[in-house]
């Protein structure tokens, strides 16, 4: 069964998570860092009004689907359990909106391209992952062009699909802060997306936008 790595390339929409009120649970996150801390509840969000997009990314990296694609994931089965309803930060009020919340953590991986380290804790060694970029030149036209990223696993148990249609990566994007220190403001870094074949191909045929779907690399020997 192929697994597909998902990147947004549009421009995020609203802002969401730990500046916001948002509780998290850090049970089984880095002593030092918070790295793996989950959302507990809701994810509070705001500024996430009249999107016309059905999957999209908040300034923070928090993953968001329409009520559409809720309703197209419910009616073809597909399996997601970290799935819930985002509430406004005020107001409280629940949103069209549901948090894109994978549960199913995947191993380790065991070579990552298209990647840079940096600023990482050096307890975890979980976070500080960066998209690997070639800087364009606006004058020119010459856009920022993301590298393509591999993530390379070996032996990989595909078991866990049975449980769920939506994975999020051991390595997290970002850098995170547990205890804040002068500037520094409370945040977790965000794991990857990956997603199964359906549910690759649901969000294709339901209409997405700037996302894109780079398969996982399963290594030999
Ligand atoms: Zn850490």
């Amino acid at each position: 069964m192929d697994l597909f790595l998902v990147t947004y390339l549009g421009e995020p929409k609203g802002s969401s998570g730990e500046e916001y009120g948002t509780p998290y649970d850090l049970s089984a996150a880095c002593a030092i860092c918070g790295t793996g801390a989950r959302v507990e509840h809701a994810l509070k969000v705001k500024g996430v009004k009249n999107i016309k997009r059905n999957v999209f990314q908040t300034l923070d990296g928090d993953w968001l689907i329409s009520e559409n694609f809720y309703q197209l994931f419910s009616k073809n089965n597909v399996l997601v359990h970290g799935l819930k309803q985002v509430v406004h930060y005020k107001s409280r009020h629940q949103l069209p909106y549901y948090h894109l919340d994978a549960d199913q953590c995947l191993p380790k991986c065991k070579e990552t391209k298209g990647l840079v380290v940096e600023g990482q804790c050096q307890t975890c060694k979980r976070n500080g992952f960066f998209n690997d970029v070639i800087i364009g030149d606006l004058d020119k036209g010459i856009p920022t062009k993301i590298q393509p990223i591999e993530l390379g696993y070996k032996n990989l148990n595909h078991s866990f699909l049975n449980e769920s249609d939506f994975l999020c990566t051991w390595e997290h994007l970002g850098l995170s802060c547990r205890k804040p220190d002068g500037n520094s403001v409370v945040r977790y870094a965000r794991p990857f997306l990956v997603v199964s074949d359906l549910a690759r191909t649901l969000m294709e045929e339901g209409g997405i936008e700037d996302l894109k779907f780079e398969p996982l690399v399963i290594l030999g020997g």
